[in-house]
């Protein structure tokens, strides 16, 4: 059996290696960020409370992904998210959905499924190359760059994060990444020290999926389990066309770090504004962080369920390969365990 080289440690890395790992291959995961995850990501704000900032609840809909959450709520990873759910078009409609979350965030999940294993975070994978017998990955570390021989590779990064890599090696496969498009998303994190009361349950939770120009998500991150007492924290999501326009405004500004934080303060004063016209008093915050996703929800993914290249030693997979539940995390599992196949039946 032989080494395989994972490269990125999101649910789709996780989930290819794991399954590798247990045909006997030896897997080694390099990670460019300092945590696991991804986009599976919890935010950790200074005044203690917490926010599932990327992926916003766990919600399977595939039958493999709906098995493993049994298994995860009966370990007490997962736990069902008690808030309620609504629509907002102009006004508040009950919308019913089973989510789940994780005690201290979905990050969690992330961490759980990656331990005991050979993960090396910060080492950023930048240059393939072909050798004899398999395959050098160029790493940038925290020092020297580094290299790691490998049998095979799987990239387990978004599609616009593998084209530099498999470029210079695979055309028809870097004409295939290039298709692909992903929604931008903005993340606004809120802490507040109380909430007005008002039409929804601050106790049980409430979150929002919401059909205005500004914001596409409002929900009350601390109604889910182990949050910190005594602080209200609500995650609020962009429309993509309100971040893409955010977006445009920042590259004009790059090199003005002074009109780039004015820029930055006038969004989140824009979000929390139109946040209040949904839920009255969002617009008091005590905190705020913003995230920009560049990457978030895939809108045109590729045509297959792994990317497969002129050799069958390197493959590619993530929530940009033809999605057959939808989007998301649902997609990453399947490509994830597709590409372990791949490998396998190579
Ligand atoms: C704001 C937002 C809201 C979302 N809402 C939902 C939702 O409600 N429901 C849902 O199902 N999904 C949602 N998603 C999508 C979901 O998060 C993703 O589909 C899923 O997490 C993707 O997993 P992945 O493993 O394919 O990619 P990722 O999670 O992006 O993992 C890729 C990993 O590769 C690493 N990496 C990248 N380049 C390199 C390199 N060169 N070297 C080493 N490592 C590298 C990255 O650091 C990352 O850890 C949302 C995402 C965002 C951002």
């Amino acid at each position: 059996m032989g080494t395989v080289a994972i490269v990125g440690a999101g649910m789709a890395g996780l989930v290819c290696g794991r399954q590798l790992q247990a045909l006997g291959h030896q897997v080694i995961w390099l990670e460019k960020s300092r945590g696991v995850g991804g986009r599976l990501a919890t935010r950790r704000l200074t005044d203690g409370a917490w926010v599932d900032h990327g992926v916003r609840y766990w919600a399977p809909r595939c039958a493999e992904l709906q098995q493993m959450t049994q298994q995860l709520v009966e370990q007490g990873l997962l736990y069902p998210w008690a808030a309620e759910g609504f629509r907002w078009a102009g006004e508040l409609v009950e919308q019913p959905t089973a989510a789940y979350c994780a005690r201290q965030g979905l990050n969690a999940i992330a961490k759980h499924l990656a331990k005991n294993h050979d993960i090396r975070r910060q080492q950023r994978v930048t240059v393939l190359t072909k050798t004899a017998t398999g395959w050098q990955l160029t790493i940038d570390g925290m020092d020297e760059p580094s290299y790691l021989q490998a049998d095979a590779v799987v990239l387990a990064v978004p599609a616009p994060q593998a084209l530099p890599l498999l470029a210079p090696l695979d055309a028809a496969a870097a004409e295939s990444l290039q298709s692909v498009r992903y929604a931008p998303c903005l993340s606004l994190m809120v802490t507040y020290g109380d909430l007005p009361t008002g039409p929804l349950n601050h106790q049980r939770g409430w979150h929002i999926t919401a059909e205005h120009p500004v914001l596409g998500w409002l929900s009350l991150d601390s109604s889910k389990p182990a949050s910190r007492p005594g602080v209200y924290a609500v995650l609020l999501q962009s429309q993509a066309q309100f971040d893409a326009e955010y977006l445009v405004q920042l590259d004009a500004l790059r090199s003005d770090q002074s009109a780039v934080d004015a820029l930055q303060q006038a969004t989140i004063i824009q979000m929390l504004k139109a946040a209040a016209t949904i839920v009255p008093g969002l617009d008091q915050p005590q905190s705020t962080r913003l995230h920009r996703w560049r990457y978030s929800v895939v809108q045109k993914p590729h045509s297959a369920v792994v990317l497969e290249t002129r050799w069958p030693s390197l493959v590619g997979c993530g929530d940009w390969c033809c999605p057959a539940n939808g989007p998301g995390l649902d997609a990453a599992y399947q490509s994830g365990v597709a590409a372990a196949e791949a490998l396998r039946c190579s």
